[in-house]
């Protein structure tokens, strides 16, 4: 069983079917039945729920806004669910309208194509569920031999999530950079970062989901049970199912990390050294860092990271050569045999600028929360809440010498984009279930992540219309890319994006979610 989340749930189900037969009374709550029409009509809505449904301009502009600041779509209504129960209800009764309304659960809202919004729908603020757990959206369970896993509530954050756990000596073992996100919300993508060469995606740590479907159903499913939907849920996109709770897994915390970036001063190096890293069979597969990401250093990059007594000679590097690279490792450890393993890891390396080393050593809530200390920078200068014209896609190892060339050196310096951030780091697609809905580009064993993170108060369209050049720049180049967090502006095009996975995604589709009702701001089946 699992605890208290197993009384929730019962609790709601009791209700089961009860939901139009209660003694309801017609509330004037009009909800826009079709976009089409525009049609007004009035439906019955409960009580209970029309108190937590607003409809003011407030509630509206929220919930029309997110990290990306690009797509402003505005929903009718945004419930503030108090308990699981009034979500179910709100889908209940579009699932059996005449004039079926669209449903968006709002993470964090951290989408940068309005992901979560719902246009003419309803938003659900899932954050609202917290005073409905009353401190138990984040339960820890388990056992050294059996292991540990934590039982959290889909609109729980990831940050909270450390905390609790790290308070019992205990960890996730697969992240995202940034930690304000909700569970929700990331294995919703996949979950990716520095981790997941070797620990997979989040979406490959979870072992059981809660999962309140586009039919109002409330299913408990895992690889064993209910697999169809297990498995859909897992990168779908919020297709099939609100997550209400995910069992993720744990493992014992390390306390300290020694964190690492190495510059390079060409491509070939760089990524000889990143695959030399991530490999199992390689030389330095007994001294695996725990974390591997890779970055742009130009003109314009921020050297924070180094000591100001570097920065000078940083900065003639990247004069000379334009675009510097580099890989940020990290290793978690408790005691102080840890710069020997450093050490060996350095040797295994080929191709790094000599005396171009930089480490710090943080304890590991430091180094996991890392980009939230670059957050607080960014918000005192007005530069977080600004359009972010992001673009995220994976590229087969073969052709990421030539995506270098083509896209990193032809579009992005040649055109002075230089106050970019931009990741390039490799993954391993064994680490990923190809029965989930998430998608990697096809075939090859390792592909690259890279990463266009920019942000821009005035022009973001500029930004956007290079981010398009590179995507033209590879399928003119049968270069076979997947984009992660992306947005697709056709069903055709999205059909491509899925490739051999569409159908099963159409189908548990129909099966999960008949009337399109459910994150519609992905625009795949809502277009
Ligand atoms: P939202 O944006 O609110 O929602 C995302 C989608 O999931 C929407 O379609 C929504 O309807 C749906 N959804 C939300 N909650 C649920 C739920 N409970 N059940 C079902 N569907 C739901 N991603 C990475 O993988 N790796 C990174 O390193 C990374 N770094 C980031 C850094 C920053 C600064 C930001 C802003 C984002 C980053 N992301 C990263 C992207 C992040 O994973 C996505 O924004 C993701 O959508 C999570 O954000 P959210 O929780 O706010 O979800």
């Amino acid at each position: 069983g699992h605890g208290p989340w197993q009384s929730l749930n019962r609790s709601a189900l009791g209700r089961d079917g009860q939901i139009f037969s209660w003694n309801v009374k017609q509330v004037e709550a009009l909800f826009v039945a079709s976009s089409i029409t525009s049609t007004m009509l009035a439906i019955s809505v409960p009580p209970e729920l029309t108190d937590n449904l607003h409809t003011d301009s407030g509630a509206i502009k929220l919930a029309s806004i997110d990290y990306g600041r690009i797509i402003k779509e505005k929903p009718f209504a945004v419930l503030y669910p108090s308990s699981l129960d009034d979500i179910r209800t709100l889908i209940n009764l579009s699932y059996s309208s005449s004039f079926p309304y669209t449903i968006a659960a709002k993470g964090q809202a951290h989408s940068t194509w309005g992901q979560a919004q719902a246009n003419k729908g309803v938003v659900v603020q899932m954050s609202s569920l917290n005073s409905f757990r009353n401190g138990t959206g984040i339960l820890i369970s388990g056992d050294r031999s059996s292991g540990f896993y934590a039982d959290v509530g889909g609109e729980q954050l990831w940050i909270d999530v450390l905390n609790a756990t790290l308070a019992r000596g205990l960890s996730p073992v697969s992240w995202t950079d940034y930690l304000y996100l909700t569970i929700g919300g990331t294995l919703s993508n996949a979950g990716i970062s520095g981790q997941t060469y070797r620990k997979g995606p989040q979406i490959t740590n979870v072992l059981e989901l809660d999962v309140l479907t586009g039919k109002g159903e409330f299913v408990t499913c895992t690889s064993q049970k209910d697999t169809e939907l297990f498995y859909a849920v897992l990168g779908g996109l919020g297709q099939f199912g609100i997550i209400t709770r995910a069992r993720i897994v744990l493992e014992p915390a390390k306390e300290r990390v020694k964190w690492l970036r190495i510059l390079y001063s060409d491509f070939s190096s760089f990524s000889t050294d990143q695959e030399t890293l991530i490999s199992t069979t390689g030389p330095s597969h007994k001294v695996m860092p725990d974390y591997l990401e890779g970055q742009l250093l130009m003109s314009q990059s921020p050297l924070d990271f180094y000591p100001q007594s570097q920065h000078q000679k940083i900065t003639s590097l990247i004069n000379q050569y334009g675009i510097v690279y580099l890989i940020e490792v990290a290793t978690y450890y408790d005691n102080k045999n840890e710069d020997k393993r450093v050490k060996q890891m350095l040797k295994s390396l080929k191709g790094f600028v000599h005396g171009f080393v930089f480490e710090k050593d943080v304890t590991y809530l430091e180094f996991l929360n890392r980009v939230h200390d670059e957050e607080i920078v960014l918000r005192k200068k007005g530069l977080w809440d600004i359009p972010h014209p992001w673009l995220n896609i994976f590229i087969p190892r073969s052709r990421i010498t030539d995506f270098d060339n083509g896209a990193l050196r032809n579009i992005l310096l040649k055109r002075n984009f230089t106050s970019s951030t931009v990741l390039v780091y490799p993954l391993l697609r064994s680490k990923w279930d190809e029965r989930m809905s998430a998608v990697i580009p096809d075939e090859e064993d390792v592909f690259y992540v890279v990463g266009f993170l920019d942000a821009s108060a005035d022009d973001w369209e500029t930004f956007d219309n290079r981010n398009k050049d590179i995507l033209q720049f590879c399928v003119n180049g049968g270069i076979k890319f997947k984009q992660y967090l992306g947005h697709h502006a056709t069903k055709e095009e999205w059909i491509n994006h899925f490739g051999s996975k569409w159908n099963t995604f159409q189908q548990s589709k129909a099966r999960f979610d008949p009337k399109m009702i459910l994150s519609p701001g992905q625009r795949i089946f809502n277009n």
